[in-house]
């Protein structure tokens, strides 16, 4: 087979339970179809793991990939998908990161890294172009994620060996751990961590000198020489590069939708003291790219530079952990919370579950549900000190921590309490914004493939609040419109079909997407010139689709259907009671028909045959109605 222009030409199976591995080609029908990263990992998972399958158990398998664009300095960062069935969801998990690790895989020649088995002892694997070595862990077991980097560099005399790693909390098997990059850059979400520990492998450090080719190297230049215009020139540069995502928190001020309190303030009267702009102006000292291929700089370092915690020095945060340690759970204290954030990375657990699910318990104790003597600690909201020993025993699954290890959903089951206020989808926990303040996202979060989730679609387009976008792009002026319902359905099939491609690449939405970037007609050139495969405008939006077809149809032969694509009551029926949204819950139902009719799927959230078939997925058809599963016309 010929070796595709722009990709690392290999996929690397590992074979844990036999030491053994195998570099087979990568299939060029199958990039072109599934672009990459996240694509190529979904498209495995379907055909590689079927139902059933104990996420924790041997016959899993853990999927991580990188993208075409990945390796060339095109400005918009390079990252990789982590995916496998999820240990917190039962469904499809996979999680996304902006790392080093990406470009070095690709560099070493492999474009898609599937993990299979399991070790007898604790390893790390140690991958180069010459193939995978199995190291010994045992003496790792137990280290945290920072002190598990540190260790696997010092072993082999390479600072720049680029590593992912799991802490102490995966290898525990809370249920909700990811896989940390570079130390700080997480794919956090759905437990891809626990799936690693779980084999027993507590790293995997990569290290590549290949190169990567383009096709029409003159045309490459001229849409990296476009994209990186169209960054620079954007208004919204500034503020990302000085704040990242942590500005998010004052946006959520201003429009209604922060989840204090466990979603019953949407607004607070301590925004500014815990927000991005605060720690701009009185913690961070440095800003990097999380990844070679950024222009947008946005990863920051804070230092604590007085009182008690002074000194105290780590990455970020984004917004998701920000506004998870703080306005969440009700905590004033950013000190604290920045010292949490950094305990609960370290520990190797993702911020937006944990978050919840400390937030969920403190809400279960408000409303008498739970006695402070029960869960072993003085459940007070805002108190740092209550917030950060919960983190101690979610993480080493102590006292109420092993309950909570489990997630929102699996510990409101166990407790047979608090179930109407565990706010996940499909058992994802669901981020730090209120969707009754942001309705699109709402949907959004209801049918993302890997539950309640924003990035599988990230409409942000509607928080600009222009009718006249709205009608530009969707035809419909409330599809921009936050608080609009009318072409949501339209604005969610437009951003899911975009970002599915976006996470193909392998590049990152704070560029490619949120500044509409790597629109479809650019996606398409960008894949044109790399590999000389020609590709329009509307052949890359069909990929798009595909992608989040095949992801459906993994959900629908687990038994998910529109009963599954439902948001937590007090969304639908409790109506907000402050901010700018007061008085808003969300119509889902008009938004879910809208979405179900554009997508081709039946009103039940089935894919029609006739739509994986124009989107060449007969053999996915035919697989679902073997199962029994009825595919209507
Ligand atoms: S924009 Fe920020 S998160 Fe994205 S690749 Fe660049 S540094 Fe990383």
């Amino acid at each position: 087979m010929t070796r595709l222009k722009g990709y690392g030409g290999k996929v690397l199976r590992v074979d844990l339970t036999h030491r053994t591995y195998r570099a087979e080609e990568l299939d060029p029908s199958l990039a072109k179809a599934f672009i990459g990263g996240r694509g190529l990992n979904a498209y495995r998972l379907y055909w590689e793991v079927p139902p059933g399958v104990d996420p924790l158990g041997p016959e899993n398998k853990l999927m991580i990939a990188t993208g075409p664009l990945v390796g060339f300095p095109h400005g918009l960062g390079s990252r990789l998908n982590v995916t496998s069935r999820s240990p917190l969801t039962g469904l499809l998990g996979d999680s996304n990161a902006g790392t080093h690790f990406s470009e070095e895989m690709k560099f070493a020649g492999y474009d898609q890294i599937i993990i299979e088995g399991r070790s007898e002892r604790p390893v790390y694997l140690y991958i180069t172009e010459s193939g995978v070595e199995f190291m010994d862990a045992e003496g790792l077991w137990g280290f945290t994620v920072s002190q598990t980097h540190e260790a696997i560099r010092h072993e082999l005399g390479d600072q720049r060996v680029q590593v992912g790693a799991v802490g102490p909390a995966a290898e525990n098997l809370v249920k909700f751990a990811g896989v940390f990059f570079n130390v700080y850059r997480a794919a956090g979400r759905t437990g891809m961590g626990t799936v690693l520990a779980s084999k027993n492998v507590k790293a995997i450090a990569v290290r590549g000198d290949g190169y990567i080719e383009a096709e029409n190297v003159d045309e490459l230049i001229k849409v990296i020489d476009e994209m990186l215009r169209r960054i620079y020139e954007n208004p919204q540069y500034w503020p990302r590069r000085i704040m990242g995502t942590s500005r998010v928190l004052m946006a959520g001020q201003r429009l209604g939708f922060l989840p204090g309190r466990h979603f019953q303030d949407p607004v607070v009267d301590y925004a500014y003291d815990v927000s991005g702009e605060r720690l701009a102006r009185e913690y961070n000292v440095k800003v990097r790219a999380c990844s070679a291929g950024c222009a947008l700089p946005c990863a920051r370092f804070f230092m604590i530079k007085r009182g008690p915690l002074a000194g105290l020095m780590g990455e970020g945060p984004e917004y998701e952990p920000l506004g998870g340690f703080t306005v969440r759970v009700g905590n004033r204290d950013l000190d604290r919370a920045l010292k949490i954030i950094l305990k609960v990375a370290d520990y190797g657990m993702d911020a937006i579950t944990t978050s919840e699910v400390i937030a969920w318990l403190m809400e279960l104790r408000q409303r008498g549900e739970i006695t402070d003597e029960e869960a072993g600690v003085k459940l007070e909201w805002g108190n740092p000190d209550t917030i950060e020993e919960l983190v101690d025993m979610i993480a080493y699954r102590r006292g109420i921590g092993k309950v909570l290890a489990e997630g929102v959903k699996r510990a409101s089951e166990m407790l047979n309490r608090g179930k109407d206020i565990a706010f996940h989808v499909k058992g994802l926990e669901m981020i730090q914004a209120d969707p009754r303040a942001l309705k699109g996202y709402g949907l959004g979060f209801a049918v993302a493939s890997r539950g309640a989730d924003h990035l599988r679609s990230e409409p942000f387009v509607e928080v600009e609040d222009d009718p006249e976008l709205g009608k530009k792009m969707f035809g419909e002026p409330e599809a921009a419109m936050r608080l609009g319902v009318k072409g949501k359905g339209k604005l969610i099939n437009y951003f899911e079909d975009l970002n599915a491609i976006v996470d193909s690449f392998e590049s990152c939405k704070n560029t490619a997407e949120n500044m509409l970037i790597l629109d479809f007609d650019m996606a398409a050139r960008a894949y044109t010139a790399i590999t000389g495969i020609h590709v329009t405008e509307s052949e890359m939006r069909e990929a798009g689709m595909r992608i989040v077809n095949i992801e459906r149809a993994y959900l629908v032969r687990e038994g998910v259907r529109r009963s599954h694509d439902r948001l937590p009551k007090r969304f639908l029926e409790e109506p907000l009671r402050s901010g700018p949204a007061k008085g808003h819950v969300i119509e889902l139902d008009v938004m879910l028909d809208e979405y179900y009719d554009v997508r081709g799927w039946t009103r039940d959230g089935v894919p029609r045959r006739s739509t994986l078939l124009r989107l060449g997925l007969k053999e996915v058809a035919m697989d679902l109605e073997a199962r029994g599963i009825k595919l209507e016309d």
